[in-house]
């Protein structure tokens, strides 16, 4: 049978989640509590319920209200079968699968279970992670896991308590122990108007990346995209009056953190 796990979607056919084409699995269960996070139906381990308004005329503007649950229990064998289904647009592209959500060390066992049947078939394994675990979760991963995509959301600790609902000491502790084994690094900075888009906040990211092993830095610009769920969820949008950054302050920002050294991409 395998592990048992909760994840809340699975997406065929991705690109931007790692090399080449993918499926993106997506667990369920974050300890952060990211201001921006375009995924808070991921929050919660457990399956939970949302109402979506459906809207049934756009001349009278009538809707009517749907009950949907967010999230669904699976064994290991039930997510291997999908994965397995593509293998021909893995071999093609020189993709594979990558593990987000959530934090997908917040199912640790799953996790385990499914990155040992990705190696044992070959299939080349990307794990989105926001490093929030303890060194014990991760160091198990170890030798198992193809490519890191590390999310780094600010490096000063108060700041990054107050925005995320957690210190990054032992974020950025993970980060120095993976770069130690050799392993395979990107680093993910969102960036997030008013929050770490200053040029104090990209110089302690530059300063920091520029002594760490790390293939390079992408940089995910502050979207709108999934601001729709937090009424769904009943959760306040506390970004709700932040506007995207623009095309020049993100060119800015990339060419301040290649002073540091380093290869840096811009992710739409
Ligand atoms: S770590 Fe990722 S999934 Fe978790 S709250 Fe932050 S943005 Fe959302």
């Amino acid at each position: 049978m395998g592990q048992k796990g909760i994840i809340f979607d699975i997406k065929k056919y991705a690109v931007h989640d790692g090399p080449g084409i993918r499926t993106t699995i997506f667990f369920k269960g974050c300890p952060m509590d990211c201001w921006w996070c375009h995924n808070p139906e991921s929050h919660k381990i457990e399956p939970e319920t949302i109402t979506r308004k459906i809207v049934t005329s756009s001349s009278t503007k009538a809707c009517h209200e749907r009950k949907e649950v967010i999230g669904r229990e699976v064994t290991t064998e039930e997510v291997m079968k999908e994965i397995e289904k593509d293998m021909v647009f893995y071999e093609e592209s020189d993709g594979g699968v990558t593990f987000s959500g959530g934090e997908p060390l917040s199912q640790p066992e799953f996790l385990i279970d499914l990155l040992q049947k990705c190696k044992k078939r070959g299939i080349h394994t990307t794990l989105d992670t926001s490093g929030c675990a303890s060194k014990k979760e991760l160091l198990n991963i170890v030798g198992l896991v193809d490519l890191f995509l590390y999310d780094l959301k600010i490096v000063d600790d108060e700041k990054h308590l107050h925005y995320t609902g957690e210190s990054n000491k032992q974020i950025l502790g993970n980060l120095k122990t993976l770069a130690e084994k050799g392993e395979k690094i990107i680093i993910r900075i969102p960036i997030i108007p008013t929050v770490n888009d200053d040029q104090e906040s990209i110089d302690q990211f530059g300063k920091l990346l520029s002594t760490i092993d790390i293939l390079r830095v992408e940089l995910l610009p502050f979207h709108k995209i999934g601001e729709e769920k937090y009424p769904q969820l009943n959760k306040v949008n506390r970004m709700k009056d932040i506007q995207k950054p623009t095309k020049e302050n993100i060119e800015v920002i990339k060419e301040s953190l290649e002073k540091f050294g380093l290869k840096v991409k811009v992710e739409e």
